[in-house]
């Protein structure tokens, strides 16, 4: 019997932080994230790059460096209350600006406003979105059911209280895989909003049990996983993807089947 709930490097936690709209405090919630070793994604509204000099681009790429630029729509509207033309057009052009900018495909998002429905999700679907996440808090550990409507674990004003209960037992069960943070940088106005923040992070980081991860790498490694090809009677593992990816076989050995080559055994 083979299970995918491992990650990589054997781990079997996730952390990852996910925060919109673009502000400029990205900058300084980045400089935390950078100085304890964790992943952010950070979903982007293409009308944040209007009328900026190439010197105003340049630094606005950089800011990033390490982490994920991802789609916000251009303008920010509501999705659920658009017609699907416009809401291909606001996804559209969003990807054409930070695609531009950042020189390869950006094709995760988040939802603004929190907003879709069923012809949202599938709109976006045609529009080569693979994964976006609401604003539903689980409160969970859980992985998505469905990349395109992925619910994060809580906002950040909520994280400090759930933390102990995702460090506990973090070798002895297979459970609570992902601890989903998200928020808005520029909801940190205080002092003290900061000091929070950065208590979450440093609580959360450096554990080698844990793999940092953005919620593309998260996307990426899990369909990179469901494309492994196996033998019958569980010897022989093929990976056809250019990711590393661990697999548990009968609930005791973890095995690594490297990019693009067969394990046998
Ligand atoms: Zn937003």
């Amino acid at each position: 019997m083979i299970e995918y709930h491992v990650y990589p490097g054997g781990k079997k936690r996730i952390v990852t932080f996910s925060y919109d709209d673009g502000s400029s405090k990205d900058a300084r919630l980045i400089e935390i994230f950078d100085k304890y070793g964790v992943k952010g994604t950070f979903h982007i509204n293409g009308k944040k790059l209007f009328g900026k000099s190439e010197e105003e681009l340049s630094a606005f790429r950089d800011r990033y460096k390490g982490h994920e630029v991802s789609c916000h729509t251009l303008l920010h509207g509501w999705p659920s209350r658009m017609p699907p033309a416009s809401l291909v057009q606001e996804t559209v052009e969003d990807r054409r600006i930070l695609e531009g900018l950042f020189g390869m495909p950006i094709i995760g998002m988040s939802y603004p406003s929190g907003s879709y429905n069923e012809e949202v999700i599938s709109t976006l679907a045609a529009c080569g979105i693979v994964y976006s996440r609401t604003t539903k808090s689980t409160e969970t550990f859980a992985l998505p059911e469905c990349f395109l409507e992925w619910h994060p674990t809580c906002h950040h004003n909520d994280a400090l209280s759930l933390i102990p209960e995702f460090l506990q037992n973090l070798d002895n069960q297979w459970r609570n895989p992902l601890f989903y943070i998200w928020g808005h940088s520029h909801e940190l106005k205080t002092e003290e909003d900061w000091q929070m923040m950065e208590e979450i992070v440093c609580s959360l980081a450096n554990n080698d049990k844990i793999w940092y991860a953005t919620n593309m790498d998260i996307y990426n490694y899990m369909t990179a996983q469901r494309q492994l090809q196996i033998s019958y009677d569980e010897t022989l593992f093929y990976n056809p993807t250019a990711i590393d990816v661990w697999v548990e076989k009968n609930k005791t050995d973890i095995l690594c089947i490297p990019a693009g080559q067969t394990l046998s055994l």
